[in-house]
């Protein structure tokens, strides 16, 4: 008989999470009713806004709850089926959670091809982060041809996918990532036309000798510094996606030294939560299929092995120790 195993929130954090915060169970796999299916989890998604569900605080999101099973997004596969949309073997992305097997109704399940792209990559590039990244350009920053954007965590899930999709625009793209290995791949693999390190030492100078002609959108990821530092190189009318503010997650406070410019340059500044958009995740997922599957699109994974490798690697994550979308493979 296999048995699941699960990790649940045992306690909220104060500050950065620790393993101490999750608690790993072993129970049966789950029997199906009517209407059921059992899903076999192959690959487990982190992310960093299940930091601040960590948080029992007024969110846009209701707080994970304690003793329950971690919520996430995963890819697997259909392994005993009495729900007639789904057979046996097919492949299905769903917010099933932190775990190895999973019961559903079918509600949120969504038949994938894995034969056109990499299952994983609907944890990714084809799947929330990458329809992120479409809605942040083309919903909300909708860049002109020669204006120049920047992205910051620009080697990530999300960044590296908003930073090609501006260059697809006819943009000059600047990501902002931290370290040069980061930055090496951000300008040769992902085709951006320059990276900041912000761990160098010179975020002001650096970003200002990468955009001569100042910064027309700006693709927010993390807040902070970078934040403050975009604020001070804005064109008059640039528009600001404000995707995530990753650097904050864990209560840092984030200080904002050149908020006069949204008044002096008459900026744009826009928050949005891509759960909140349902209308435009088709045609998104479907431009975004077609980018991957023919190669337009490239995007790197950190993959963890196992699900007992799960808290270190989201804590990792927080870190910047992944280096593109944070996986945890369970099979
Ligand atoms: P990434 O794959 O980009 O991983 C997170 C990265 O953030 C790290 O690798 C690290 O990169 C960077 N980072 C971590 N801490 C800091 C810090 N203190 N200062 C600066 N950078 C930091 O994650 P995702 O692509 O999944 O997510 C990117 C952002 O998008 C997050 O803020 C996330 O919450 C947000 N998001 C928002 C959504 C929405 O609906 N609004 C949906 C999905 C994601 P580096 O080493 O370069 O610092």
């Amino acid at each position: 008989m296999p048995m699941n195993k699960q990790w649940l929130l045992a306690s909220r954090p104060r500050g950065a999470p620790s393993v101490d915060n999750f608690r790993l169970v072993e129970s049966p796999v789950p029997a199906i009713g009517p209407g059921e299916v059992l899903v076999r989890n192959h690959y487990m998604s982190l992310d960093p806004y299940m930091r601040m569900r960590m948080d029992d605080a007024k969110s846009y999101a209701a707080p994970q709850p304690l003793d329950e099973v971690m919520q996430g997004g995963t890819v697997g596969e259909v392994v005993a089926s009495n729900n007639p949309a789904f057979a046996i073997g097919d492949k299905v992305v769903g917010r099933l959670g932190w775990q190895l097997f999973a019961r559903s109704d079918g509600t949120g399940l969504g038949k994938v091809d894995a034969t056109r792209v990499p299952l994983s990559a609907y944890l990714g590039a084809v799947g929330m982060p990458g329809v992120t990244a479409w809605w942040g350009v083309n919903g909300i920053i909708e860049p002109k041809a020669g204006e120049t954007v920047v992205v910051s965590a620009a080697s990530g899930a999300v960044g590296a996918v908003a930073g090609q999709l501006a260059k697809f625009r006819g943009c000059r793209v600047v990501g902002v990532a931290g370290g040069p290995r980061k930055c090496e791949a951000v300008v040769e693999e992902f085709g951006f036309d320059a990276c900041v390190d912000y761990k160098a030492g010179n975020l002001a100078g650096d970003l200002a000798a990468a955009t001569p002609e100042g910064i027309d959108g700006y693709f927010e990821n993390v807040g902070g510094a970078v934040l403050d530092a975009v604020l001070a190189r804005v064109n008059a009318f640039a528009r600001i996606a404000v995707c995530g503010l990753i650097a904050s997650y864990s209560g840092a406070p984030i200080p904002v030294n050149n908020f006069r410019s949204v008044l002096v340059n008459r900026l744009k500044i826009q928050g949005f939560i891509i759960s909140e958009h349902p209308d435009i995740w088709p045609k998104a997922l479907a431009e975004l299929g077609e980018l991957v599957a023919g190669g337009r699109i490239r995007y790197r994974e950190t993959v963890a092995q196992g699900i007992e490798s799960a808290p270190e690697a989201f804590i990792g994550l927080l870190q910047g120790r992944n280096f593109g979308k944070q996986l945890v493979k369970l099979v």
